[in-house]
């Protein structure tokens, strides 16, 4: 936030262009070279009297080592700062002024310039902690995202799978980068078009409609979504702290700065920033007035500053979605989770959903070939599916009729286990009912119904074998293994 604030102005047209470097020194104090420093005093026109003084202080520095509480004698040093003399830091400065008047017609002028500078005063740089800061760095972020996507290019995985890479992505790149600065909208806009395009068609680039609009997929999973981060507002969200730290007066020497230089007394919440002010700062107030409401209204100065609560206010008044547990459900798998989200949202790719982004003139289930194939009928009402669902009642021992999702979601049974195994039967019976839906439209083979069932218990077993179950003690036992599921 200072390195920002202290470049601010960098990108003004009228400037010429520039760039920043940060440059870590390697064990600065310890290695710097005495004769460069009597070098730099002397070239800086320090009086002859005043060098030999310093001199004569940094010079006769002795040293002796303690081992296991016996001290070893007296040996001279060669070179360095003494660290902790109040002398240091200026001598220090000294030495640097000798880099700050290298060339700076271009970057590599002056990292030459700076080769030179390590030969000459025994200074080295740290690469790790070095950077070059442009204007141009926001970029860096789409970059990064699209290169890994590129990297992954995994068109064959499932979209569970790719949910789990867009989720690992825009958590973690994006929020590196948002934490620090606003990120301009158009890398925004160019993150998530290429999460979208990921998540939805595999590649970083696809034009693909999206099954369900973006922002639904960016609400967290209790509130209905897919629980990947919404990244314009989470970006807001962490600049927000700025704001509570300078509604709180943090001691740190950027809201000192703030303080002093730009509000001079006013009050933060009707402040306005004028244009001379940094751009960052100028960001953050922006910040300030979006979130104005959420702090005065829920005191958010009063506590810690918390990124969940600010987020979830960003949010806004989302209702909870009561088939959560149905299509979260932890015994099921991943792949089944997916579908089932498609499933409740209403969004699987039926001929019904074909026929309405006129993809398709008409569109008969390949189920029956009797009836028009909408998520409904698929699922429910096609004799096909009819059959699969009476199969599966009974072989669970459990009944119901109509809507399944709603009916297990209230269904009142003692053993939450027992709920969940049923609730997993489900949703990998929807599963396995869209392969077989699948298989017949592209290979025109019909699986029976007994088939279809098979693969649902084969799942089912398989995921509880994985599951530790073996705490679930008396009736969910017993009816674990009277259906023979374990
Ligand atoms: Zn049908």
């Amino acid at each position: 936030m200072n390195k920002s604030t202290l470049i601010h102005a960098y990108d003004r047209k009228s400037y010429s262009p520039r760039v920043m470097m940060k440059i870590d020194l390697r064990k600065a104090y310890d290695s710097i070279e005495w004769d460069f420093l009597h070098e730099m005093l002397v070239a800086l026109r320090f009086p002859a009297q005043m060098v030999e003084w310093i001199m004569q202080c940094v010079t006769t520095t002795s040293f002796s080592l303690s081992l296991n509480g016996t001290q070893f004698g007296y040996f001279k040093g060669k070179r360095g700062l003494r660290q902790g003399d109040p002398m240091s830091p200026l001598l220090f400065t000294v030495c640097m002024e000798y880099l700050t008047r290298g060339d700076s017609q271009s970057v590599r002028v002056m990292m030459r310039a700076f080769l030179s500078f390590s030969a000459a005063s025994g200074l080295q740089m740290n690469r790790d902690k070095s950077d070059i800061i442009s204007v141009a760095e926001c970029n860096r972020v789409v970059d990064k995202i699209v290169c890994r996507i590129r990297g992954w290019g995994a068109k064959h995985l499932s979209y569970a799978g790719r949910l789990i890479l867009v989720r690992s992505s825009a958590n973690t790149d994006a929020r590196l980068f948002g934490r620090v600065f606003l990120l301009p909208k158009t890398v925004i806009h160019k993150v998530e078009s290429v999460c979208r395009s990921y998540l939805w068609a595999g590649s970083a680039d696809s034009h693909k409609v999206p099954y369900v609009a973006w922002d639904q997929c960016c609400l967290p999973k209790n509130k209905g979504g897919l629980g990947i981060v919404n990244c314009p507002l989470w970006n807001v969200t962490a600049i927000g702290k700025y704001t509570w730290w300078v509604a709180n007066k943090k001691d740190c020497l950027w809201v000192k700065w703030v303080h002093q230089i730009y509000m001079k007394h006013s009050d933060l919440w009707t402040y306005q920033p004028t244009n001379n002010t940094s751009w960052v700062w100028r960001q953050v107030c922006k910040v300030k007035d979006q979130l104005m409401h959420g702090f005065v209204a829920h005191r958010w100065t009063e506590s810690a500053y918390s990124v969940q609560k600010v987020y979830e206010w960003l949010l806004g008044a989302q209702q909870r979605v009561t088939w959560q547990p149905f299509v979260w459900n932890r015994v099921s798998l991943p792949k089944h989770n997916f579908l089932a989200w498609l499933f409740v949202k209403m969004r699987c790719l039926t001929q019904y959903r074909l026929i309405k982004f006129e993809v398709i003139a008409d569109g008969i289930c390949y189920l029956c070939g009797a009836q028009q194939e909408t998520q409904a009928h698929l699922f429910f009402d096609c004799c096909y599916s009819h059959r699969c669902v009476q199969l599966l009642q009974h072989w669970l021992g459990v009944w119901w009729q109509g809507d399944c999702v709603d009916w297990v979601i209230k269904w009142r049974c003692k053993s939450l286990c027992q709920k969940m195994i049923v609730m997993a039967a489900i949703s990998g019976l929807v599963y396995c009912i869209w392969e077989a839906r699948n298989k017949c439209k592209v290979d025109m083979v019909m699986k029976r119904p007994e088939t279809v069932i098979e693969q649902v218990q084969k799942v089912l077993r398989w995921r509880l074998i994985r599951n530790d179950f073996e705490q679930q003690k008396g009736n969910t036992l017993a009816w674990l293994r009277d259906k023979e599921l374990v």
